[in-house]
């Protein structure tokens, strides 16, 4: 897609950049014409005779056919999730874990096919769904069936039930992956499910229901129901659910948390955020510019945990500048199916014109921009690599979440300002802090209003580790012990 043809001033970065031959995956994404609604462990087609095209970003090609849940067409994913609980529920903890080992393994024996459809349908570079999303999103499903059996050392002293039905409702960054966040350790405590994947990334959750007939999970333990807002909104509403989980949007995480009010359902809220990437001088330089560019590049900078904000400390700002513009020139951006490419196209077209139209905003308010002097794919949605300097706290483009491939730099000049300058933020999802000093670390890290903060790394995951918000970020946690009891009662 063409750049907006608006007058800003540009800082093209030319450089000496290798040229690889194409590489490309060939591997076939066993993507269907068409896909009904997984419910009561079939596919069906939908009760609103309604279907919406799944477009991938890359090329802009239509991937297929997908249903558009109505409202009676939820009601009939929580009927038959409702109709599951029970016996479900009941079922020997150590035969729930069974059913989770064999979702995992399935999905690592298919690894190579769910990599390349997540490719096609989000626009990820296969490098990262291929290395990240599907071995994550298996991790977790291991995970927690070693859970399923163990879950008296969960809430030692205490017993761990299972809620009921639960709602969830998951976005277009890691389609895949935000699906294992929430099924595994819904299912390991014996809840059934209704799930909503992000109406431009439903195909890898469609896939997984796949697999979860060949695993030959009972009917109706998951339920899949695709569609935009309106269906999300009627998973949300639906008087069955005992709890929401809600990974999304802080606009959205809002109205959830209103229209949940009062009934008596439990809610996780997982929404956005402005991470800080605080440089100090004492750190490694070049080891931190990786991780300056992993912490904002990787995904498209379509993470919700991105350091999107840059604090340099003074000092080291023209460095840090310097080796920061030099390394992205290096960085490739382009067919998401290239075994090369580090960036590859921005999901939608929608998320494309609202990155274009926020660093047009920075543009106007005094910012300068540097990009890789790159040629970008003619048709499909891409966006380069972009850094803004000569900001200022106010500016939009520091305190909106972009969630795009687009890095503010500031700088400060003490540790108390960077922890000031990290912590001004309406959200409070994630930090890194660069530092040789051990007790720099812990002193900054301390003082960070945020639910994880990376020493000398970022982006780092892990199953066993708690992932969630403060402030607008939302509330309650993903993964480890304390995701798992997000997911049950404990009497
Ligand atoms: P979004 O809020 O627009 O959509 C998220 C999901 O909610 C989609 O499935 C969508 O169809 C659905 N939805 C939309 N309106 C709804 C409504 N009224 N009721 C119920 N469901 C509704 O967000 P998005 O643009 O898909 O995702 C990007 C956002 O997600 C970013 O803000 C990002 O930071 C956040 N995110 C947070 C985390 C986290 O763990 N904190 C992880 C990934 C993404």
């Amino acid at each position: 897609m063409a750049t907006k043809k608006k007058q800003v001033a540009r800082e093209l970065l030319f450089g000496d950049l290798w040229e690889f031959d194409p590489a490309p995956e060939t591997a076939p994404a066993g993507i269907a014409d068409r896909y009904g609604l997984f419910i009561g462990g079939e596919f069906v087609a939908p009760k609103s005779k309604k279907w919406f095209d799944s477009i991938s970003p890359r090329d802009e090609a239509k991937l297929s056919e997908i249903a558009l849940a109505g409202q009676a067409d939820v009601d009939a994913a929580y009927a038959a999730a409702a109709k599951a609980f029970p016996a479900w529920s009941k079922l020997p903890r150590a035969e729930r874990g069974k059913y989770l080992y064999r979702l995992a393994r399935l999905l690592q024996d298919r690894a190579r096919e769910f990599a390349v459809a997540e490719t096609l349908d989000g626009g990820k570079p296969i490098r990262e769904a291929r290395d990240f999303d599907v071995p994550m999103a298996a991790a977790h499903f291991f995970y927690h069936a070693g859970w399923a059996d163990k879950l008296e050392y969960a809430a030692p002293g205490r017993d761990l039930r299972a809620l009921g039905v639960v709602g969830q409702v998951i976005p277009w960054n890691f389609p895949l992956l935000m699906l294992a966040w929430k099924l595994a350790p819904a299912l390991a405590l014996g809840n059934t499910v209704v799930l909503k994947p992000a109406e431009t990334t439903s195909i890898t959750a469609l896939k997984f229901a796949e697999l979860i007939r060949v695993a030959g999970l009972p009917p109706g333990v998951v339920n899949i129901v695709t569609g935009a807002g309106e269906t999300g909104a009627a998973v949300v509403r639906h008087k069955t659910a005992a709890k929401i989980a809600f990974t999304g949007s802080t606009g959205v995480g809002k109205w959830i948390q209103r229209e949940l009010a009062g009934t008596g359902k439990r809610l996780t809220l997982e929404l956005g955020g402005k991470g800080a990437n605080i440089v100090f001088e004492d750190a490694a330089i070049d080891q931190a510019v990786e991780g300056i560019i992993n912490g904002i590049f990787f995904n498209q900078g379509h993470v919700c945990c991105a350091g999107s904000r840059l604090l340099v400390q003074e000092s080291i700002e023209a460095v840090v500048l310097r080796k920061l513009k030099l390394r992205m020139k290096s960085l490739r951006t382009g067919d998401p199916l290239d075994k090369n490419t580090d960036i590859g196209a921005i999901n939608s077209k929608q998320q494309w014109e609202r990155i274009t139209e926020l660093v047009d905003v920075g543009a106007s308010e005094g910012a300068e921009i540097h990009q890789p002097a790159c040629e970008l794919p003619k048709k499909g949605f891409y966006f380069p690599p972009t850094l803004l300097s000569g900001v200022t706290q106010s500016h939009r483009v520091v305190k909106e979440e972009i969630f795009g491939p687009v890095l503010s730099i500031l700088t400060f000049r003490t540790p108390d300002e960077a922890v000031e300058k990290a912590n001004n933020t309406a959200y409070g999802l994630s930090a890194g802090v660069w530092t040789d000093k051990g007790s720099k670390y812990l002193a900054v890290a301390s003082q960070i209003k945020a639910g994880v903060v990376w020493g000398n790394s970022f982006n780092k995951f892990d199953p066993t580790s708690p992932f969630g918000g403060f402030k607008e970020s939302g509330f309650g946690r993903e993964g480890g012990r304390q995701g798992l009891l997000e997911y049950g009662e404990l009497d």
